[in-house]
């Protein structure tokens, strides 16, 4: 087992004047009560609280200051303070919700006062997607987060951990490539190889894929016969319910994937990768509606997640055309039905096979022609393609020194 920490990055999405108000007078509150107790140079949790305590704060802030502020003027021994501290929060200050249905996805409560809090719609660094669903799921620990602004914008860093099981020491040659296809008729299709190069009968969550369908078209249908009648408060909760629904058949269905892959000898697990999904234009409606309407992105990051915690590496592809060439022979085939893929090829033997199964052999294949590569080697500098980075708040003395520069995902 290793334990794992991150830091992850989230971005307030446009906070309305009120919002900004609010985090502003959190700021400004927080800011004086630090320099107030670094002043009185209190040295214990005890003396930076009788300073803090009259402050209009969230006892989460508090908390905070009373760990960091002894911390600055025993350990750090610093002479006097940088102007510009984030506001930081204990432990489980910060709640996420997730609501995949939405444009934007995330949601995070921020303390405000002791009795108030903002919830405020959140992007976070799209790498850091699988860590988010597993801080949602309960499976990875919420640690110290603090929030600040930069140039206008308000960001959140969470520092979150996690333990995972260590993978073994097997070169990426003699890995069982593992395809695991996120689909709309069988919600996951995996497959791989065996020994000998044939496919192995696949595995499909078809009659998941099913349950999900029906459970947002009932959604979909009774949300707007609510609405019509004007019930938007029962219409948003009946909403609730049937994701929570949808959210419990995605957790089966990622677990059982992974536990799939760990059947194997030596597996890794390839997926398609979503930045490419996501820029490529020509996917169009089809793939849209793949990423939105299907939790693409939330299948994805806790397969992802749930396999780093079993150590099972997982890769990536390019998701062209998997599911429109032949896996035997590579022509660019059709689907006479839904669920078949036809090759063209007439020298191939292959004619007819199931299409999810096919699209998941050519994702598993496309890691041993060489087409992966491996989100986690480059972590920490590759989301240029989500804009520029940011040098994070200089916010403690001690940090300063390390002159660490944090990405921010700042798009
Ligand atoms: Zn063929």
């Amino acid at each position: 087992m290793t334990e794992l920490t991150k830091t992850l990055e989230l971005k307030l999405v446009e906070p309305n004047a009120h919002k900004r108000r609010k985090l502003r007078e959190t700021r400004e509150a927080y800011q004086q009560a630090l320099h107030d107790a670094f002043n009185a140079r209190c040295t214990t949790q005890t003396e930076a609280n009788d300073v803090v305590v009259n402050y209009d704060l969230s006892g989460y802030a508090k908390n905070a200051l009373k760990k960091y502020v002894p911390q600055l003027t025993t350990t750090y021994n610093a002479g006097e303070l940088h102007d510009d501290h984030p506001v930081r929060f204990t432990n489980e200050g910060l709640r996420l919700d997730h609501k995949p249905e939405n444009a934007i996805e995330w949601y995070v409560k921020i303390p405000h006062h002791e009795d108030y809090h903002l919830w405020m719609p959140a992007q976070p660094n799209p790498e850091q997607r699988d860590w988010l669903a597993a801080l949602n799921a309960g499976d990875a620990t919420m640690g110290e987060s603090r929030l600040f602004e930069r140039d206008g914008t308000w960001f959140l860093h969470v520092t979150a951990t996690r333990n995972v099981e260590d993978g073994s020491e097997v070169s990426a040659e003699e890995r069982t490539p593992i395809g695991a296809d996120i689909g709309e008729a069988s919600l996951v299709t995996v497959c791989h190889r065996d020994r000998h190069g044939s496919p192995t009968a696949p595995e499909l969550w078809a009659d998941e894929g099913k349950t999900v369908r029906r459970l947002r078209k009932t959604n979909f249908t009774a949300k707007r016969r609510l609405q019509m009648r004007g019930s938007e408060r029962i219409a948003e909760s009946f909403g609730d319910d049937v994701w929570n629904q949808i959210g419990d058949v995605f957790h089966r269905v990622t677990r059982e994937v992974v536990e799939y892959a760990e059947s194997v000898e030596n597996p890794v697990l390839v997926l398609e990768d979503l930045t490419y999904i996501r820029e490529s234009m020509d996917y169009g409606d089809f793939m849209n509606r793949r990423l939105h309407g299907w939790g693409f992105a939330k299948l994805h990051a806790q397969i992802r997640y749930k396999a780093v915690e079993k150590g099972i590496p997982v890769e990536t592809v390019n998701p062209r055309n998997t599911s429109k060439e032949c896996h035997a022979c590579g022509e660019v085939g059709y689907r006479p039905r839904q669920a078949t893929f036809k090759c063209t090829n007439d020298a191939c033997w292959m004619g007819e096979y199931q299409a999810d199964a096919n699209g998941a052999i050519n994702i598993a294949d496309r890691y041993l022609s060489g087409e992966s590569h491996s989100r986690e080697h480059t972590d920490g500098n590759d989301s240029a393609e989500d804009g520029g980075r940011l040098t994070a708040p200089q916010d403690t003395q001690a940090d300063a020194t390390k002159q660490e520069t944090l990405g921010t995902y700042a798009s």
